[in-house]
């Protein structure tokens, strides 16, 4: 298809300047030089017809720069074409000038479209490498990258900050009892309850299946304990609906403050995880931590 559009735009060309050759009176003096240069161009318009069927991915603005360049060129013959003959005819003169300004308008147009797309399309990648598709939370790469942040300023200049991990409860027997679709629902409902109870500057993240975490900036354990224990309040006494279903679940967290005993932001991590683990062992639905050396 690419191919055939190019030998036919060839074809098309030479046939109007033979045509215009044979049919009018020529200049016995032809200005060779600007007939190469413009040749080159025209060659390196079809490169660029050649290649435009890549942006067909938005097809608006491939039909802008496919007319465009279409105007270009037909301007760009009837200036050929008034370099060859003799008397320049009426629509020669009249097709060189406007379809050239037609042309630039539509590349502008295009190039402003395309600028747009593009910025629209790397926000939304962006976004996609960012955020949980099911939750709408952060995902785990993104809140290291996060947490790193926060654990470089401490490095520099001590502020403080805090972390929480987090586990719902026996959340597969909310699968086995309500069914996959119901589990998805609690841990939609789980992330929005986790946004309502944290504050603006709090990051929250899916750790993965059902694990949370969560970076507290300037939070002392102090503060990060009652959070916490926030959290598991309100975990607690949520009535969550799917179907004809009414379902409740708790959540256990692990706590941990920032110290200069931790060299690395996964040595912070497994802490808090395995204080997480604790707050399992010590019968579920509570927070656990441990107080700085
Ligand atoms: P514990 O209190 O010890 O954490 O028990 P648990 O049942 O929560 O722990 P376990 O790790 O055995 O089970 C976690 C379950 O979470 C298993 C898995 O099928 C489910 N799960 C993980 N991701 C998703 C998800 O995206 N949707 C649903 N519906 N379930 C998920
Ligand atoms: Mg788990
Ligand atoms: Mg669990």
């Amino acid at each position: 298809m690419k191919r055939f559009s190019l030998v036919y735009i060839i074809l098309m060309m030479l046939i109007i300047i033979l045509a215009n050759i044979v049919f009018f009176t020529v200049k016995t003096e032809i200005d060779y030089w600007s007939f190469a240069s413009e040749s080159f161009i025209f060659i390196t318009f079809l490169l660029i017809f050649h290649n435009l069927s890549e942006l067909k991915s938005n097809n608006t603005i491939h039909f802008i720069l496919l007319a465009g360049f279409s105007f270009i060129l037909v301007s760009m013959l009837m200036d050929t074409l008034n370099e060859v003959l003799e008397h320049p005819i009426f629509i020669t003169t009249l097709f060189e000038d406007t379809p050239q300004v037609l042309g630039f308008a539509c590349i502008f147009i295009a190039i402003k479209k395309w600028v747009k797309f593009n910025g629209a399309k790397t926000t939304k990648l962006t976004e996609l490498s960012r955020i949980d598709s099911l939750t709408g939370l952060f995902l785990r790469r993104y809140f290291l990258e996060l947490a790193q942040n926060e654990f470089d300023l401490y490095a520099r200049k001590k502020q403080p900050f805090s972390i929480l991990m987090l586990d719902l409860d026996f959340f597969k027997r909310v699968n086995d009892q309500f069914g996959h679709a119901c589990g998805d629902k609690v841990l939609i409902c789980f992330a929005q309850l986790m946004k309502e109870s944290l504050r603006k500057t709090d990051v929250v993240a899916r750790w993965g299946g059902e694990e949370f975490i969560v970076l507290l900036p300037n939070t002392r354990l102090k503060e990060a304990v009652e959070i916490a224990k926030l959290i598991n309040m309100h975990t607690r006494n949520k009535k969550m609906a799917c179907e004809t279903n009414t379902i409740t679940i708790t959540v256990s967290i692990g706590v941990i403050e920032m110290h200069d005993e931790f060299e690395h932001l996964q040595t912070m991590i497994t802490q808090a995880d395995e204080l997480l683990y604790q707050a399992k062992n010590n019968g579920r639905d509570r927070s656990e931590f441990a107080l700085s050396n």
